[in-house]
């Protein structure tokens, strides 16, 4: 069994984006990217990962800008800043951190972002040209796992890919990916009946599920390939959809958590960011 070790993989992207920032934007006296984060309400875990995005974005060169809502917020609140911040010309990318607080409608309020600066792809113009492969930005969490997975040279054509997981964020965009891999796809939910019947046949299982442990050794075939998407708060600390302990030993490839994807989706974030940056340059000159 072998490690897909994110953390390892995401510091050589975030190496390669540093000397990028440096040489397209810094030495030619260029404008840095810049990345928009909107926090809304007190969710300790958005908390969290929006400090570590401002953290990334600062260790390579960028720019970042937080904005903080108040968690009784109204959508045009919201909206209002994603406004202000799509006609900004100094912000490269914008990302509105999920989940929002209740009553909020966050497909409404994603498509308010512009797709040229929807830096998680999650506007309805940026998800079509995913699924009509014309992809300007992919999800990161989404490609950061097909990244991870070609980094380690593991072929997805023709192989029997299972998700487990139909969110726009994550299951549906990387099972779209994956199939665009020429793997042959399948996507499981909360509805699938025979479930381990499905999981049993996966070459590659992704579990985006949100359930710590779900994923058991007796649902998974000999040699298989597993990503592990889940983040879960438990008593016992970060535990993934996969439990690790006993899946492990009989799977070729596994990624852990954390280490795994977690660090994949920040890396993939800055990646976009720069790509938003750099198509915003070209039309600008
Ligand atoms: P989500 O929107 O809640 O989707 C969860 C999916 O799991 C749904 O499609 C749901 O089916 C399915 N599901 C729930 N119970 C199931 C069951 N018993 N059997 C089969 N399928 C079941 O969550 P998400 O945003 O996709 O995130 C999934 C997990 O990944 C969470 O733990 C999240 O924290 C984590 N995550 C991690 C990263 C990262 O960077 N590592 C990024 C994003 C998300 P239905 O559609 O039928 O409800």
């Amino acid at each position: 069994m072998e490690i897909l070790n994110g953390k390892l993989v995401a510091e050589s992207i975030k190496e390669k984006i540093k000397h990028a920032t440096q040489s397209e934007f810094v030495e030619k006296g260029k404008s840095v990217p810049v990345l928009a984060c909107i926090i809304v309400g007190d969710n300790p875990a958005s908390k969290v990962y929006v400090a570590s995005k401002e953290k990334a974005c600062l260790s390579v060169g960028f720019g970042s800008i937080v904005k903080v809502l108040k968690e009784d917020a109204s959508e045009s609140d919201v909206i209002d800043v994603i406004e202000e911040l799509n006609k900004d010309e100094s912000v490269s990318g914008i990302l509105l951190q999920l989940p929002l607080p209740k009553g909020l409608d966050e497909r409404k309020i994603i498509s308010h972002i512009s797709p040229e600066k929807d830096v998680d792809g999650l506007t309805e113009i940026n998800l079509g040209r995913l699924f009509s492969k014309r992809t300007l930005v992919a999800p990161c969490t989404a490609i950061g796992i097909i990244h991870i997975l070609e980094h380690y040279g593991i072929c997805m054509e023709g192989k029997n890919a299972v998700v487990i997981g139909r969110s726009l964020l994550v299951g549906k965009s990387v099972a779209s990916l994956l199939e665009e891999k020429n793997a042959t796809v399948t996507i499981c939910h909360s509805k699938t009946t025979n479930l381990e019947e499905i999981t049993k046949n996966a070459d590659i299982l992704i579990a985006a599920i949100g359930k710590p442990k779900f994923v058991t050794a007796d649902m998974v075939k000999d040699g298989a390939i597993v990503v592990d998407v889940g983040i879960n708060r438990t008593d016992a600390g970060l535990v993934g959809d996969v439990d690790f302990e006993s899946v492990a030993s009989k799977v070729s490839f596994i990624t852990p958590v954390p280490g795994g994807v977690g660090p994949m989706t920040i890396a993939e974030l800055l990646s976009n960011t720069l790509l938003l940056h750099e198509k915003a340059q070209e039309a600008r000159e």
